[in-house]
């Protein structure tokens, strides 16, 4: 253990920007005005829409308020929107007991029956339905069903094949509205990408979210059947410049199967950026393996350059309660700790009754974190797979990150118009916060993402100099207090500023020194 000095202290950085992002998802509880408002002033980076709940005339409405909010707010901020998958749902559960839905208790019996809809007390049983007809075929007296990221379980006992399935519950709870259903014994027939998946890809394409995610990958074959029907579709609102990621939304791929822990390194390699998706995953596979998963994800996507999410359960009992638990707050210090670029929350911010004290807990255990991470861990820094850059931006990256060591860089400040270059400097795990500066939109909202990056919209100077550049970052490092006088900042110029020819150009910036115009310049 490295030596870690005594933790009576206050965080020294805390004007610095966060290097982990927070990802919130919007529901009921997030979606007025001022709350909106409230969660961004808190620090989210990334709304989630999550199309398993809703239909999407809700997911349109939910969006141009989200939307709305975002450009009142001035920031730059990523929408993902998230498919279900091939995931069975209980469908609609009317709120039959006092604290609504129904609620199960160990040792009842339950039936499951085709074609009845909503849930219903029936006989004096309560009896359910669920999103997948295949369900009534292929689930056996037996086997177990799992509701609710199998908090709720129960085991089949007999059935009518094709018509209704009979239950006993092992696990109470209580069961509402599409809640998941898990099926770890049994073997059903589902596609992929369902064809109400399709439906949301083309709406998310129309809409230009930043991000899509896809739920229950297998294989990196799934991952290029999206991403080539995206292609196709292309958003209507992407300009050629405005991604090095392709024409079309970047995917990031939910790992939550054990196919994907077997298949992990191709399917890095084929999608833009990973979930852990830690709810479906701790029922498919054994919880007890759910912790080293997600370090193992995480160190793979370090090593191939590729941003992280880590997802469910972050801060789970705040969607009652005022504050987390301890193993709650240690469970988001050591997903920092980890390396990953984003937290996210769940219900929390979807259904909880606090989702700004949410994001404003979720931010202040980053904060503290960071403060005191280079005492903990020491960065490994550069990537060891550097196939997915391409080469020049590689060794680019690579100088940077040298030079950055050796002159102790306050911050890295990069020009990069598609957030290709903001994006690699991010992998290489900088503990020094990078400010990408972008004249286009969406390019600035996807870096909203990327960890330790400050997205930052706005035009190239007029005469399209270095040097007038260099006196607006000036400005801005100073207004962000993160730097004093004779602090050296690095510059990273891709087009369109930067020298005549040269693919990016870099300098060195010392605080305070602009007028005596020391500056070096290399160019590579
Ligand atoms: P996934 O497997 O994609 O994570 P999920 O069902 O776990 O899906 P989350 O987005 O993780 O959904 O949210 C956690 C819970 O919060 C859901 O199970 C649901 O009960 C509730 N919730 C989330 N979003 C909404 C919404 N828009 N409307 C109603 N309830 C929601
Ligand atoms: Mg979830
Ligand atoms: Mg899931």
């Amino acid at each position: 253990m490295p030596h870690l000095s005594a933790p009576s202290w206050i965080p020294k950085d805390s004007t610095r920007p966060a290097h982990a992002k927070i990802v919130a998802t919007l529901g009921p509880a997030s979606d007025s005005d001022e709350m909106l408002e409230k969660l961004i002033e808190a620090g989210v980076s990334v709304f989630r829409l999550n199309f398993s709940h809703g239909s999407l005339e809700d997911m349109d409405k939910r969006l141009t308020k989200v939307r709305r909010a975002i450009d009142n707010s001035g920031r730059c901020i990523a929408t993902l929107g998230d498919l279900q998958g091939p995931k069975m749902r209980v469908c609609k559960v009317p709120d039959i007991h006092e604290d609504g839905g129904i609620m199960l208790n160990k040792g009842d019996q339950v039936y499951f029956r085709k074609g009845q809809g909503d849930a219903a007390i029936v006989d004096g049983s309560p009896s359910f339905d669920v999103t997948f007809d295949p369900f009534y075929e292929d689930v056996l007296p037996g086997q177990r069903v799992l509701i609710n990221d199998g908090l709720i379980r129960m085991l089949a006992v007999e059935q009518e094949k094709g018509k209704w399935l009979r239950c006993q519950v092992t696990a109470g709870g209580k069961v509402t509205s599409s809640k998941g259903v898990n099926l770890p014994d049994s073997e059903l027939d589902m596609p992929a990408i369902t064809e109400r998946d399709w439906k949301c890809a083309k709406w998310a394409c129309e809409h230009g979210l930043d991000y899509l995610a896809l739920s229950f990958v297998r294989t990196a074959d799934e991952i290029l059947e999206l991403k080539a029907k995206l292609d196709e579709w292309k958003c209507p609102g992407q300009q050629p410049g405005d991604s090095d990621m392709g024409t079309s939304i970047p995917v990031v791929a939910k790992i939550e199967m054990p196919q994907a822990i077997t298949n992990l390194d191709s399917i890095i390699h084929a999608t833009d950026a990973i979930m852990v998706a830690r709810g479906d995953l701790g029922v498919e596979m054994d919880v007890a393996q759910v912790p080293i998963i997600q370090k193992y994800i995480l160190a793979k996507c370090s090593a191939l350059g590729k941003p992280c999410i880590v997802a469910t359960q972050m801060l789970e009992t705040m969607i009652e309660s005022i504050t987390p638990t301890r193993a709650e707050a240690s469970d988001v210090a050591n997903a920092v700790l980890d390396g990953c670029d984003a937290v996210m929350l769940s219900g929390e911010t979807a259904v909880g009754a606090h989702p700004r004290v949410v994001v404003e807990t979720m931010q202040r255990i980053i904060k503290v974190t960071e403060s005191r991470m280079d005492q903990i861990v020491h960065s490994s820094g550069l990537p060891t797979d550097m196939k997915e850059y391409p080469f020049r931006s590689a060794a680019l990256a690579k100088g940077v990150w040298h030079m950055a060591d050796q002159l102790n860089a306050k911050a890295i400040v990069v020009w990069s118009q598609a957030g290709g270059m903001a994006r690699y400097l991010s992998q290489f795990d900088f503990r020094v916060p990078i400010y990408g500066y972008t004249s286009s939109k969406m390019a600035a909202n996807r870096m909203a993402l990327y960890g330790g990056v400050t997205p930052i919209f706005t035009q190239p100077p007029e005469t399209g100099r270095l040097r007038d550049w260099t006196n607006q970052v000036e400005n801005l490092i100073r207004a962000e207090g993160i730097t004093k006088d004779g602090d050296a900042v690095l510059l990273v110029a891709g087009k369109p500023l930067g020298a005549l020819l040269a693919q990016s150009t870099v300098s060195i910036l010392r605080m305070g020194d602009a007028s005596s115009g020391f500056r070096e310049l290399i160019t590579k």
